[in-house]
Formats: C-alpha cells, structure tokens, sequence
C-alpha cells in the first residue's frame, strides 16, 4: 500500500528527529490525493513499537500551489480550485508533498 511508505518514513523522521523520546502529538499534512483513514492505519502499523505508539496525530490537507491561466495570480489550493483572483482555471505548478511532518511536540 501507497500510504506505508509514506507513514513510515514519517515515523522514521520524526522519531530520529524526537531522537526516541516520548512524543506527545504529531500534526501531520496530507495531499488531497492520500486518504487519510489509511494513512492512519499506516501510522498506526508504523508506530508500533516505537517511541510513537501512544502518539496523538492530527491532519491537515496540505494544499497545492497554482497559477492562473487567465490573469496569473497564484494561490493555494487542490488541483481543480478556481482562481481567487478572478475564478478562471490554474495549474499546479507547486505540488503539495504527499504527506508532510507539521509539528510535533513531547
Ligand atoms: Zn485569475
């Protein structure tokens, strides 16, 4: 599953990052196209028995970067959100990462 990996490596980071204290709360981002029911259960396989078993995880949705075709204004957004400038369609040009460490605190 997609969504392994990604939970994993997460956990890895955060857990050399935390350097294998106790961590409290994890916020984590995840793109539009990762669903996040399994990438809870992914987190949750890839935590145990670590340091992050216990770990309270919240998400966000990362948002993507676009730009305007029509009158060039860029603007966070999904793939297919409409302007905020003007409405007119924009394309991706910056990508959210597929699933982004946030924070996390002890
Ligand atoms: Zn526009």
């Amino acid at each position: 599953m997609h969504e392994a990996g990604l939970a994993r490596a997460a956990v890895n980071a955060i857990i050399e990052a935390s350097e294998g204290a106790p961590v409290r709360t994890v916020v984590l981002a995840a793109a539009t196209g990762v669903d996040i029911a399994s990438a809870t259960a992914a987190w949750q396989a890839a935590a145990a028995g670590t340091s992050l078993e216990t770990t309270d995880l919240c998400w966000q949705r990362a948002t993507d970067r676009l730009r305007c075709f029509a009158c060039g204004h860029e603007y966070d957004g999904a793939r297919l959100d409409p302007c905020t400038a003007c409405g007119g369609n924009g394309l991706v040009v910056a990508p959210a990462d597929e699933l982004a460490v946030i924070s996390w605190t002890h």
